[in-house]
């Protein structure tokens, strides 16, 4: 590892800095410098990201350590904490905030987006409360490597630009190699950044960031009849097409806190989040999650929850009579369900191979995933051997495999084929289209955990780095990373995950 200078002076300008956020009213956010780090060590550049954010990628690789580490804090960067509030699995905490993150600032990517700069893990701020503003190397990886797969899956996220390590310990159950994760946002922007002012009775603040968040990330809605109604129903819309796409690849996000959940619609905060392997409605794996609130199959119904509360933010916008204000937002509230459910089906059409739609459909998909619960499928892996299937009847075998007892989809095959002869598209087609929405890799657990170990005992990133490779692509075939794919052994099962805060 080498050591780099502390002299936050030394002037460096890989970034091209605007920094809206930081032009919105004191009460918005707290100033505040990343703490230092001693022994600052780059794990990783997404050099293709800095590239699409018009960063200077030669500085970063030789500045990168000191710059992600919080010691060199580049020019044009206003450094800053958040203010937000939210109901944490429910109970509602009006004062939450950055208490580990800092936000260096904005940047105008290549495609003209408006994106956020932020450290995780650079120390504390007004809002640490008892933290000590730090995070450790396990979550920080895996928050890189679950974000970076949930990008190459296509499903909308915030991105991982950097790693470091700090070279300081960071105290937790155990004694643990302290880290930084430099994250990049569409916004940092949550359902509880609203619900904070509305908390304090700051009517002026809840607008400012309404007209904010309508500049930003919906500005084709200013000229809307009712801006703020259309507002809360854009991103109602955007969260019930998100979460749909949570629930394709069998995402388990572990911790859908309202100050979780982003205004952008990008998927935010990869803790005890999990990818289920075998197929189970019911599954949860964080160990802070004790009676299933956030399990894989309650992720919609929490959504729509969680936008309740957006909604109740929004009210004095939408109209001034609060009576109308509440059946105007209960409208869009009560509009989500269908939004969900029109994205969940429209996804799972195209699993089993579908390009029309016919009224039986849903039927036939419920019974496929009422086969794999009983038969304890694993869940990746029965929708890419019917992608296979489709294209070769030779493979029935090979997914009939998934089914603890492989006779058990025998009948449902049936009913599938009988469905797929009222289309037209050649069994090629429907494969090579069904393999570009069932995944082979998606980042297991096991594999996760297994890079972490390697990591953080014997700072070996090998298997971090190969991860990374297989889940850049996952919906193809990759025969050298082919074990990857597989569910793991009963002895590398990991049953929770945690916070690691
Ligand atoms: P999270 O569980 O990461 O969504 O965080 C929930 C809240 O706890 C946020 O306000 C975080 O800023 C805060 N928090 C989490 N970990 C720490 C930490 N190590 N130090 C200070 N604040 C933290
Ligand atoms: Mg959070």
């Amino acid at each position: 590892m080498t050591s780099v200078s502390q002299d936050k002076s030394r002037p460096a300008a890989p970034f091209a800095f605007d920094n809206s956020y930081a032009r919105l009213p004191q009460q918005f956010h707290a100033p505040q410098t990343p703490s230092t780090a001693s022994e600052p060590w780059l794990i990783k550049l997404n050099e293709p990201l800095a590239e699409e954010l018009g960063l200077d990628v030669e500085t970063l690789r030789r500045d990168g350590a000191a710059i992600f580490s919080g010691n060199l804090v580049p020019e044009g960067a206003e450094p800053l904490a958040m203010a937000y509030a939210g109901h944490q699995f429910g109970s509602f905490v009006p004062t939450l905030g950055d208490g580990r993150a800092i936000l260096l600032g904005e940047v105008i990517d290549s495609h003209g987006r408006r994106r956020d700069i932020q450290l995780k893990g650079a120390g504390q701020t007004p809002f640490s409360r008892r933290g000590d503003g730090r995070a450790a190397l396990g979550p920080v990886l895996r928050e890189y490597i679950v974000s970076e797969a949930m990008q190459a899956l296509g499903i909308p996220t915030t991105r991982a630009l950097a790693a470091v390590t700090t070279g300081l310990p960071v105290y937790r159950e155990d004694v643990l190699p302290g880290a930084v994760f430099a994250r990049v946002a569409a916004s940092h922007i949550r359902v509880g950044t609203f619900q904070y002012f509305t908390a304090r009775g700051d009517a002026d603040a809840v607008r400012q960031l309404a007209d904010y968040v309508i500049d930003r990330h919906y500005p084709e809605l200013k000229d809307a009849g009712n801006p703020y109604l259309a507002l809360y129903e854009a991103i109602c819309e955007r969260q019930a097409a998100l979460i749909a796409r949570w629930l394709h690849v069998g995402f388990i996000h572990g911790v859908m806190n309202t100050d979780n959940m982003t205004i952008s619609g990008e998927t935010i905060d990869f803790g005890p989040c999990a990818f289920m392997d075998t197929y189970d409605p019911g599954t949860v794996f964080s160990s802070i999650d004790q009676h299933g609130r956030y399990a894989y199959a309650n992720q919609p119904g929490i959504g729509q929850w969680n936008l309740a509360r957006l909604g109740e933010t929004l009210l004095p916008l939408i109209d001034a009579d609060s009576e109308k204000a509440v059946e105007l937002a209960n409208t869009v509230i009560t509009g989500y369900g269908e939004r969900f459910q029109g994205h969940w089906l429209a996804g799972m059409r195209a699993k089993i191979g579908l390009a029309t739609e016919e009224g039986g459909d849903l039927a036939l998909v419920q019974s496929l995933l009422a086969l794999m619960q009983e038969g304890k499928a694993d869940f990746t892996l029965t929708f890419r051997r019917l992608s296979d299937l489709a294209g070769d009847d030779g493979l029935e075998g090979a997914f009939a495999a998934s089914f603890e007892n492989p006779e058990a989809p025998a009948a449902w095959l049936a009913d599938w084929r009988a469905r797929l002869t009222r289309e037209d598209r050649s069994p090629q087609e429907r494969a090579d289209a069904m393999r570009r929405v069932n995944p082979a890799f998606i980042p297991r657990n096991h594999r996760i955990e297994q890079a972490i170990t390697a990591a953080v005992e014997d700072a070996d990133f090998s298997l971090f780095a190969a991860l990374l490779a297989v889940l850049s692509k996952p919906y193809e075939d990759q025969p050298a990373y082919a074990p990857y794919a597989d569910p793991p052994q009963p002895s590398e099962r990991v049953l929770q995950t945690f916070c690691g805060t």
